[in-house]
């Protein structure tokens, strides 16, 4: 296979990055970058927080916005070929099917096509709702955030708590709903979940747990306790589903995501790799249970190795036996940069090792997380870079110190 053709399905951070792993392995390669949105690939983080602001307030055109957005590259003009604003379809015979009948021929298909996010099942208020995956639901929410307005956030992950923290600085009155006792939690934890709540608070969002969605009235949201909140603007931060139905034909294990083995080998499909947030994959550092990560980090790391496998394969050697990446993500809100690493979500206790939860948004913090007597996972609550590099240094000893019976 002298000058293979890759196709990368899904024109984003985890597609590009591979593009550019692919070419600094196999120079020779024909790569073909396939995206259904129409914009180049640019980065996601900004849309709940900057660029959000910078929309909803008018500070900037949305050109300039935009602008700001666009993921920088190595790759040279005329390097690759770009398809946008094109979906793929299927797999046919291992070839990749778009949705304008082109046929792509393919050596091997790299999925990097993401997720989406989930919705309520629910009909009504469709002229209020809104998601936030890409710049163009970004654009669409910024409109309909003005000073004043009424914002109901159903959802306090992440994405749904970036938005309420945005909302405030521009005015918004904000209530978050969501059906677990604290925000965040899953990835937090009881204690940091609940100082979360409570800066939420502090900052006037009325936050209410343990509370669900019943039904959408024109102008306003029902609660499952018939509580009814007036909306000029819902959003919908439910979590997410993968954008895999174009590789129902693959014959990969679609269960969640796409499951690969240690290389980005998607298993049960032959030359089908898969990488970024779509990617369903074991980490040594952790267990042999594999799960997705939907964390920035995960497309530059997954992209290396997915090059590196479809390299060792074009010319018959062996990539790196270990692929073992350390998981960071970071959220900010009010001014305040939650930074994890590791695997909090995996512990079964916390201890705060910097400052104090009452503190929270004041004064740095710092927690460690264990499972048993293993460290997986550290956060920081405004801690400065160089104190949480400290105990970030002090859980990859942990995680890669051999574990004794
Ligand atoms: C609002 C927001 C804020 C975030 N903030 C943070 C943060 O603070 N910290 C952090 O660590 N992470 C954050 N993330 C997560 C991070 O942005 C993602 O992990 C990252 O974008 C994943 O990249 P990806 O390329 O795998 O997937 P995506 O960026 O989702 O890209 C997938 C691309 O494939 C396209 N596609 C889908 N189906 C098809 C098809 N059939 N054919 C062609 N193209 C297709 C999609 O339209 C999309 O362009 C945030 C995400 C969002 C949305």
């Amino acid at each position: 296979m002298a000058d293979p053709r890759i196709t990368i399905v899904g024109a984003s951070l985890a597609g590009l990055r591979t593009a550019e792993a692919v070419l600094a392995e196999l120079p020779q390669a024909r790569i073909m970058l396939v995206g259904d949105e129409p914009h180049a690939p640019y980065n996601r983080p900004p849309l709940s927080k900057d660029s959000m602001e910078a929309l909803a307030g008018g500070q900037a055109p949305r050109a300039e916005v935009f602008e700001k957005l666009l993921l920088r590259s190595k790759i040279m003009p005329g390097q690759i070929e770009m398809r946008l604003g094109v979906a793929a379809a299927g797999i046919e015979s291992g070839n990749v099917r778009l949705e304008d009948g082109a046929l792509l021929r393919s050596d091997f298909v790299v999925a990097a096509t993401g997720i989406r996010p989930r919705r309520m099942p629910m009909q009504g208020a469709a002229d209020r709702r809104h998601v936030l995956r890409s710049f163009d639901d970004a654009e669409a929410l910024a409109q309909a955030m003005r000073p004043g307005a009424q914002m109901v956030v159903i959802g306090a992950g992440f994405i749904g708590c970036e938005i309420a923290a945005t909302a405030r600085k521009l005015g918004l009155h904000v209530t978050v709903v969501e059906p677990a006792p604290q925000p965040m939690l899953r990835a937090l934890g009881h204690r940091v979940a609940a100082a979360m709540a409570a800066l939420h608070r502090r900052h006037g969002v009325t936050l209410l747990t343990g509370r669900s969605v019943e039904t959408f009235e024109a102008e306003r949201v029902i609660l499952d306790d018939g509580k009814a909140l007036e909306a000029d603007v819902i959003v919908e931060a439910l979590g997410s589903r993968p954008n895999t139905e174009w590789l129902a034909a693959s014959g990969a294990d679609l269960s969640d995501g796409v499951l690969v083995d240690d290389r980005m080998q998607a298993i049960g499909a032959q030359n089908l790799l898969a990488v970024g947030d779509l990617a369903r994959f074991a980490n040594p550092l952790f267990d042999d249970l594999p799960r997705r990560v939907e964390h920035w980090c995960v497309p530059g790391q997954t992209a290396k190795r997915a090059a590196a496998t479809i390299a060792a394969r074009v010319s018959g050697g062996a990539p790196a036996p270990d692929f073992a990446p350390m998981p960071s993500f970071w959220s900010d809100q009010y001014g305040m940069r939650v930074q994890a690493f590791g695997a909090p979500a995996l512990a079964e206790t916390q201890t705060v090792v910097e400052g104090d939860l009452t503190q929270i948004g004041v004064a740095p913090i710092v927690v460690e997380y264990a499972r048993g007597d293993h460290l997986v996972g550290v956060i920081g609550l405004g801690a400065p870079p160089a104190l949480i590099a400290r105990y970030r240094a002090r859980l990859m000893d942990a995680l890669c110190a051999p574990v004794t019976a």
